[in-house]
């Protein structure tokens, strides 16, 4: 089949590869391709349209910050504004003429001798790329659980990343199985609408008051007009972020009784909404805050008191046709079955596609033989000419866009030298990333990973040898200074 020559090849149409895209046209390339396998841009705000659904960080911090959104119409704002935030960004920056849709990667592989990449697509077209940059997402493989039966259910399935708004929820016998940042945001909306709901829950999820409120068309024009106001509103909002999760997270062994004033802010929480105090129990999490994402909601907890709304925890036995089939061995019957369980991130994800260096290394594989890795989350020794965004010690902050931009200044300050030296590929060298991730395991000593009690969280940040290498354990200032100053040898460019 054809094969296309590019300046690079970006895979993902999300914000990351959005973002990629822009820092590219910055540094003077115009040739690219950005490829996904959806049918449309956004990423996760294209996937995700399941009811109730909002962002879960201020959308003040969660935006490009130089490509701030005066129009949001609350603090949190509600995913359908996210995506046509991405759609916005992609029309101004002309990012459309890159795209290609129902594009799906399967292999990429570098070509030593021509100094290319080649990435195979499904349907046997190959395209070369000088750079290939991955911006496939830490969240794009939607896990199905492997329940008993699930297959045998003859009611409608409702996957959150597949949702189907033609179907009408009025007046049904729903279940939802998963208690995650998606189902915390499910269970109200779902409650609304449908006659019983009996929500199925595993580990349950840290719940915290949601601060947010609408902001009104003046304030929106107010802050169109003078974009300073709402950049002092979104450094509280980014300030507030950053310092929390810093403290609670990874200065956890100097500040852990501010991990436990959010613990009991969230105990507070949970108080004030029920009475019952068996219900309250079984809704309370025996693991840290900060072991799993915690989430945000003032309507959670009060949807349990509602007396169409069942919490099940003796665990699932099995599905049959019309019902689950709980442990205790009582059974409910139901016609719709609601799917917020969550995404593979270890299996079929990092990388989330096939990727061949140097020698014939395998990225997944190497990844597995020798512990997740990444120089500053974004590059990999034996892989040239490759920025990975969805990588080991890459996430920083708790909005994506703190890690897209981070990122963004790398390739800066990385692609910017390789042009000043005239050369064409850049490869991190073994030593500089040695030293990157015994830094990385030194910081995570100090984590509430490492000192808190994260045993029964079933987190998905932790991998199954109990590791949790996705978080760069910093704060977003600190890790924004180290894209500003990482050592250029670190780097062997040719
Ligand atoms: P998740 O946090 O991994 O939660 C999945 C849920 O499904 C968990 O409660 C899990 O229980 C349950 N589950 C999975 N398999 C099960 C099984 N076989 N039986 C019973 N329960 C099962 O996934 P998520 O809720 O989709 O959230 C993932 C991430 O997406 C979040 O951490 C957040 O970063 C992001 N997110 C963001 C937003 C937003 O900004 N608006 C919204 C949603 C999600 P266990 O805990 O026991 O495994």
């Amino acid at each position: 089949m054809s094969t296309k020559q590019f300046d690079a090849v970006i895979v993902g149409a999300g914000f990351g590869g959005m973002g990629a895209a822009i820092q590219l046209n910055r540094l003077g390339y115009d040739n690219i391709a950005i490829l996904d396998r959806e049918d449309d841009l956004g990423g996760t705000w294209h996937v995700n349209r399941y009811p109730g659904l909002t962002v879960d960080v201020p959308s003040t911090t969660y935006s490009y910050w130089f490509e701030p959104n005066p129009y949001w119409s609350r603090l949190y704002a509600p995913g359908e504004e996210l995506k046509q935030y991405a759609e916005y960004v992609a029309d101004k920056y002309e990012l459309r003429r890159y795209m290609r849709f129902n594009t799906t990667v399967e292999l990429a592989r570098w070509d030593e001798q021509a100094g290319e990449w080649l990435v195979s697509v499904a349907g046997g077209e190959t395209l070369r790329a000088h750079f290939l940059i991955l911006a496939t997402g830490y969240l794009c493989q939607p896990k199905t659980p492997d329940i008993p039966g699930i297959e045998s259910f003859a009611g409608t399935v409702l996957h959150a990343q597949k949702w189907d708004h033609s179907y009408s929820l009025q007046g049904r016998r729903a279940a939802i199985i998963g208690t995650g940042s998606t189902g915390v945001q499910l269970v109200p909306a779902l409650a609304r609408d449908v006659a019983e709901l009996t929500v199925y829950q595993r580990t349950p999820i840290w719940v915290m008051p949601k601060l947010d409120f609408g902001i009104a068309p003046v304030v929106q024009r107010l802050f169109a007009k003078v974009p300073s106001a709402q950049r002092l509103l979104r450094m509280s909002t980014d300030i507030f972020m950053d310092v929390m999760v810093t403290i609670a997270m990874w200065r956890f062994r100097q500040f852990r009784p501010v991990n436990s004033g959010a613990a009991l802010i969230g105990r507070l929480h949970r108080f004030l909404a029920i009475r019952d105090r068996q219900l309250r129990h079984k809704l309370a999490p025996d693991y840290d805050f900060g072991c799993k994402r915690p989430t945000l909601s003032n309507t959670y907890y009060p949807t349990f008191t509602k007396p169409h709304v069942r919490l099940e925890t003796s665990g699932i036995e099995c599905i049959e046709p019309d019902g689950i089939v709980s442990r205790d061995g009582s059974k409910r019957t139901i016609d719709t079955l609601v799917l917020a369980t969550g995404f593979d991130v270890w299996e079929s994800n990092l990388p989330a596609i096939e990727v061949i260096g140097r020698n014939g290394r395998n990225l997944g594989k190497w990844w597995r033989e020798n512990r997740f890795q990444a120089y500053e989350g974004v590059s990999v020794p034996a892989f040239p000419n490759m920025l990975t965004q969805a990588s080991p010690y890459a996430w920083v902050g708790m909005s994506w866009f703190d890690t897209v931009e981070a990122q963004m200044r790398h390739m800066d300050r990385l692609l910017g030298e390789l042009q000043r030296r005239g050369a064409s590929t850049f490869e991190v060298t073994e030593t500089a990333n040695e030293r990157f991730l015994a830094e990385m395991l030194r910081l995570l000593d100090d984590s509430v990973f490492r000192l808190g009690n994260c045993t029964t969280s079933r987190s998905y940040w932790f991998n199954s040898a109990g590791e949790a290498p996705l978080f760069r354990p910093t704060s977003v200032r600190s890790a924004v200074r180290a894209q500003d100053q990482f050592p250029l040898t670190d780097y062997s460019m040719a």
